[in-house]
């Protein structure tokens, strides 16, 4: 400690042989040199702890003004106590600060540990890299030096992140992959609806799908014209050619129906040798488009495979029903089944086919 009282206080004689000077000169000299070294202690106070050097330097500035209308031994006893007394209260102050400033730092490592643990129970592939980290920062937590504390929780958080990098990397892989699944599952939901809405023997869209078909454009309130077929004296080719024959009959009938419809015509087998189609139009143009579809389906088939085809000529009976206003698909349906029959019962009697 800078004693001043201790200097003149002494034995003269026992001063430094450099001092052959007056004493009177050397003492403001002395007093000089104490003073500028408490605006030094008080500066280097602020770089030590930031957080209370202010305040040994405003005390040390204030004793450091005081010595310079000194005027006696007693005055510089009085600042030399009040140096001592300003710079222990600041050194048990900086302990006690550094101390509490080492305990928070401890508790937020012993936080980040517990969440690194908690993340790890989380995900247990990244369980053994996240609780390697976890081991270090209680390990810190033990540690008193805080420049060692810095050097480890650098180290701690770079690892911690790496492990978070590669989790994200891994979650990112495994989303990926469970899109590309769920693009699979999506592709064969689709290829299953499809199956699922087609006549197997056919091919065309079958009854339940028509049906949705129909509803659907009902409720878009647009014109629309339902027509029933159903192929005469079916029985009679099974009959006398066998269900085989019948199936290909049918599957034959089916195509060239298909290849004559348009492509806004919806059609569909409705079961057995009937089939229905929805058209998007009025029944005048509705009539014209079977008209033309129904001479195009109905005539002679060479079916069968075999070395000598059997030539079978078919017929259809067609009905018609145009969507009244408001009118339900079941309604549509039973007229358009009646005017089919209508029109079956008049072949039957003999009467010229109505085309429709
Ligand atoms: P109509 O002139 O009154 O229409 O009489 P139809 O002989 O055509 O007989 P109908 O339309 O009343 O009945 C259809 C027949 O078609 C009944 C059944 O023997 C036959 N049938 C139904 N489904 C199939 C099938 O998948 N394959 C074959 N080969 N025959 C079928
Ligand atoms: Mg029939």
């Amino acid at each position: 400690m800078i004693s001043l009282k201790k200097y003149l206080d002494s034995d003269k004689s026992e001063l430094p042989r450099v001092i052959h000077q007056d004493p009177r000169e050397v003492l403001p000299a002395a007093i000089k040199a104490y003073r500028s070294a408490l605006v030094e202690m008080g500066s280097c106070s602020t770089d030590a702890c930031p957080a209370l050097g202010n305040d040994l330097k405003r005390e040390l500035g204030r004793l450091e003004i005081g010595l310079a209308s000194v005027m006696n031994c007693e005055q510089v006893e009085t600042t030399q106590k009040n140096v001592q007394e300003q710079l222990q209260d600041w050194g048990r102050r900086t302990a006690a600060h550094y101390r509490q400033t080492t305990g928070e730092v401890k508790d937020l490592l012993l936080v980040m540990a517990r969440t690194a643990e908690a993340v790890g129970e989380r995900d247990q592939r990244c369980a053994g890299q996240l609780s390697n980290v976890t081991t270090r920062l209680e390990r810190i937590a033990s540690l008193e030096d805080l420049a060692e504390i810095r050097v480890s929780i650098e180290q701690s958080a770079t690892e911690l992140k790496c492990s978070l990098d590669r989790m994200a990397a891994e979650g990112k892989a495994a989303v990926e992959q469970l899109r590309a699944e769920v693009s699979l599952y999506q592709a064969k939901l689709e290829i299953a609806e499809e199956t699922a809405s087609r006549d197997s023997l056919t091919g065309l869209r079958n009854r339940v799908w028509m049906e949705a078909q129909i509803e659907r454009r009902l409720a878009r309130n647009g014109p629309l014209t339902l027509a029933i077929v159903d192929i005469d004296k079916f029985k009679a080719v099974n009959d006398e050619h066998g269900h085989l024959v019948g199936d290909e009959l049918l599957r034959m009938f089916a195509g060239e129906l298909q290849s004559a419809s348009r492509s806004t015509d919806l059609i569909g087998r409705w079961g057995g040798d009937e089939f229905i189609l929805a058209l998007e139009c009025r029944l005048e143009e509705a009539r014209t488009q079977i008209d033309r579809l129904s001479a195009w389906a109905c005539g002679s088939y060479k079916v069968g495979g075999s070395v000598v085809p059997i030539e079978i000529d078919v017929e259809a009976s067609i009905g018609l029903a145009e969507r009244a206003p408001e009118e339900s698909m079941a309604s549509m349906l039973t007229r358009a089944d009646a005017e089919m029959y209508r029109q079956k019962n008049a072949s039957r009697n003999g009467r010229k086919r109505l085309r429709t």
